[in-house]
């Protein structure tokens, strides 16, 4: 299995601080983002201290990584050009940049259709796609699976299937399956995933399944709400979420950590949780006084 963390990417380091992060962790794999997720301000290529970080991850056999688009890119945006615009230029640069990461897969929110209903956001999601998207293109953009908050497009696989028909070079598509937006979904991550693969399968082949976020939730299956909890703590718990690691397909599938920092041993500030989960996850036991 391939597990581990989103991680932080700032500062002189760049990143060769996130495989530093990351190892720190014991993860064998991470996620980061080119810059705040919140903003699009991002740095030059040649400024992200690429072949450091690929040394250090030679050095210690970590082979593949995925990247995050930001939250604010919105191709579903129907209501606003400039948001979608925005989202359509941006996108093209985060290709650009994860390429030149040397990853292979950059994570994507489809969108939100504020309030324009689902049919015109799918259509704008298909042709901002389209807009990006070419034959050479090395990298493949992995849908992200969502909890349906608001107006969120992806909260069922049959709406990422519509996108995938649209698009006209889908095979540069994938998705990224996160267990808390799942769960608040509707999904029965907790009792039955295997029933929620057979499900997936009914659109796609598991092997579109190019990411996995693996995060506990805060709330109850079906809130449609998106609250990321730690392994074990939330309404989905520790052995759902394990037997997602020990999925035989996903032996080589970036199994990524999204949960929130806490206090851990009495701290006085919140850390972050990874070293200890992934611990756990690799040892296949919940042991929540290791936060005590
Ligand atoms: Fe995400
Ligand atoms: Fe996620
Ligand atoms: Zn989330």
């Amino acid at each position: 299995m391939l597990l581990g963390s989103h991680v932080g990417m700032s500062g002189k380091e760049m990143m060769l601080g996130s495989v530093k992060e990351a190892l720190s962790y014991g993860a064998d794999t991470f996620m980061l983002y080119t810059g705040a997720p919140q903003n699009t301000r991002r740095k030059e290529i040649s400024e992200l201290n690429i072949p450091a970080a690929h040394e250090l991850m030679k050095a210690n056999a970590i082979t593949k990584f995925v990247v995050h688009a930001p939250y604010i890119i919105n191709l579903a945006n129907t209501v606003s050009p400039e948001t979608y615009e925005l989202a359509v230029t941006f996108l093209r640069k985060e290709i650009e940049r994860t390429e030149a990461m040397g990853s292979d897969t950059l994570v994507l929110h489809p969108g939100s259709h504020v309030g324009e209903g689902e049919d015109a956001g799918i259509a704008s999601i298909v042709k901002g796609l389209n807009e990006v998207l070419t034959p050479e293109c090395k990298v493949h953009i992995a849908l992200e699976t969502m909890a349906g908050k608001g107006s969120e497009i992806g909260c069922r696989f049959e709406q990422l299937a519509r996108i995938y028909d649209g698009v006209k070079w889908n095979s540069k598509l994938r998705i990224c399956m996160d267990t808390c937006h799942l769960n608040d979904a509707g999904f029965d991550v907790k009792n039955d995933f295997e029933g929620v693969l057979r499900q997936f399968e009914k659109y796609f082949p598991l092997n579109q399944i190019a990411c996995i976020h693996l995060n506990d939730s805060k709330n109850d299956q079906g809130a449609a709400k998106d609250r990321h909890e730690n392994i074990g703590f939330g309404t989905i718990g520790y052995d759902a979420l394990y037997g997602v690691t020990q999925i035989s397909e996903f032996a080589d599938t970036p199994i990524i950590l999204e949960t929130p920092y806490r206090e851990i041993g009495g701290s006085a500030d919140k850390l972050a949780p990874y070293k200890l989960e992934i611990a756990m996850l690799r040892n296949g036991t919940f042991n929540p006084k290791l936060f005590d």
